[in-house]
C-alpha cells in the first residue's frame, strides 16, 4: 500500500513538473566564427536562465528553467578550442549544464529572440599571455624634451602619442611593454634594461629627426650596427648626445649580445625595417629616406632585434603637420603594427 502511495505521489509530482515545462531545448550547436555555443529553444515565451561561474575551477554552470531536452545530448561533441568538458543534468523541471572552460577564455551569456536561443559567446581573455613581447620606447621624456621644432612642438610628446596608439594596435596580438607611458625621464641604459627584463622579442624606439636645414624631410629607420655610414653615424651621435646631455656616458652602455646573436639580430632588424619604412612613407605621403645601421646607445644594450624609427623631421613644416595630426599618428601605429605582426606571425 505504501509503495502504491509513493508511486502515486511521484507520478503526480512528475506530471506537475511536466506540466510546468513550457519549453524544449531543440538543439545544442557550436558556432565557430564568432565562437558561440547556441541552445535553440522551442518556447512560447523568452527562455529564462541562471548561471554561475567558478573562476578557480573555470566551471560555468548554466541552468535553463522550465524546459526539457528534446535532443540527444553528447557533451564530448563540444569539447575543443573553448570547452574542456561539457556535462548535463536533467533536474526534471530545469536542465543544468556544467561547462568547464579552457584557460583564458571569457564568456558572456544572453538570450536572443525569434527563434528563441540561449547563447554563450566565447572570447580569449585579454590578459592571456601572447607568444611574443614587443617593447615600445617613446623617445625622450620628462626633463629631456628631445628635439624642439616648428611651433615649439616637442619630440617627447609626439613619440609618446604614437607609442600609445601603437600599444593599442599591438596588444591584440602581442604582450606589450611600454618603456614609458607618461612624460617621464628614463636613461638610455634603463630603457634597454626594462626591455631585457621583460624578455622582449623586439625593441621599437620612436624618435623624430631634426635638421638645421628646414627642407630636410621624410622618415628613416635605424638598426643597431657597429659599422655605419658617416650619415647614419651622425644621426646616432645626435640621439646619443641626449644621453650625454642628461648625465649618461653612452659609450659605457655595453653591447650585451655576442657576435653570433649580434649578426642574427641585425638580420632580423633589417627584415622588419626595410618594408616598414617603405610602406610608412608611402601611406603618409612622406619621403622614404631609407634604412641605416648605426651605433645607437639605446639599441646597443638590448638583447634582441631592435629598430629606431625617425618618424619625420620636427624642423620641417610639412612633416610636423603630418606627424601631429591624430589621423596620421593612427596610420603610423597601424602600419608599424601590421609590419611587426607580419614579421612574427
Ligand atoms: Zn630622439
Amino acid at each position: 500500500m505504501r509503495k502504491c502511495l509513493l508511486f502515486f505521489v511521484s507520478f503526480i509530482l512528475s506530471m506537475m513538473m511536466f506540466a510546468n515545462n513550457t519549453s524544449t531545448i531543440k538543439k545544442i550547436r557550436m558556432n565557430t566564427n564568432p565562437s558561440q555555443l547556441i541552445f535553440d529553444i522551442n518556447s512560447k515565451s523568452k527562455p529564462k536562465f541562471s548561471s554561475n561561474y567558478d573562476e578557480y575551477n573555470r566551471l560555468l554552470f548554466l541552468e535553463i528553467e522550465k524546459t526539457d531536452i528534446g535532443t540527444k545530448f553528447n557533451g564530448s561533441k563540444f569539447v575543443g578550442k573553448n570547452i574542456e568538458k561539457f556535462d548535463m543534468i536533467d533536474y526534471g523541471s530545469n536542465i543544468g549544464f556544467f561547462i568547464k572552460l579552457k584557460p583564458n577564455v571569457n564568456h558572456k551569456i544572453y538570450t536572443l529572440n525569434s527563434p528563441y536561443r540561449v547563447v554563450i559567446d566565447f572570447k580569449p581573455s585579454s590578459s592571456s599571455k601572447k607568444e611574443f613581447t614587443i617593447a615600445i620606447d617613446a623617445g625622450h621624456g620628462g626633463k629631456d624634451p628631445g628635439a624642439i621644432g616648428f611651433k615649439k612642438y616637442k619630440e617627447k610628446d609626439i613619440t609618446l602619442d604614437v607609442a600609445k596608439k601603437l600599444k593599442s594596435k599591438l596588444s591584440k596580438d602581442f604582450n606589450v611593454i611600454m618603456i614609458r607611458e607618461t612624460d617621464t625621464f628614463i636613461t638610455l641604459s634603463n630603457r634597454s634594461k626594462i626591455a631585457n627584463k621583460a624578455k622582449a622579442d623586439l625593441f621599437v624606439s620612436l624618435h623624430i629627426n631634426s635638421a638645421k636645414n628646414s627642407a630636410a624631410e621624410g622618415m628613416e629607420i635605424f638598426y643597431f650596427s657597429k659599422k655605419s655610414s658617416p650619415y647614419a653615424e651622425k644621426i646616432a651621435a645626435y640621439e646619443n648626445s641626449f644621453g650625454e646631455k642628461y648625465g649618461e656616458k653612452t659609450t659605457s652602455i655595453a653591447q650585451i649580445m655576442g657576435e653570433l646573436a649580434y649578426n642574427k639580430n641585425m638580420e632580423k632588424s633589417i627584415a622588419i625595417a626595410r618594408p616598414l619604412n617603405t610602406s610608412l612613407a608611402k601611406r603618409l605621403g612622406m619621403k622614404d629616406r631609407g634604412i641605416y645601421g648605426a651605433n645607437f646607445a639605446v639599441l646597443r644594450g638590448f638583447n634582441g632585434p631592435g629598430i629606431l624609427v625617425e618618424l619625420g623631421f620636427i624642423s620641417n613644416k610639412n612633416d610636423i603637420k603630418k606627424m601631429t595630426r591624430e589621423v596620421n599618428q593612427n596610420i603610423m601605429a597601424e602600419e608599424l603594427s601590421n609590419k611587426i605582426k607580419g614579421f612574427f606571425y
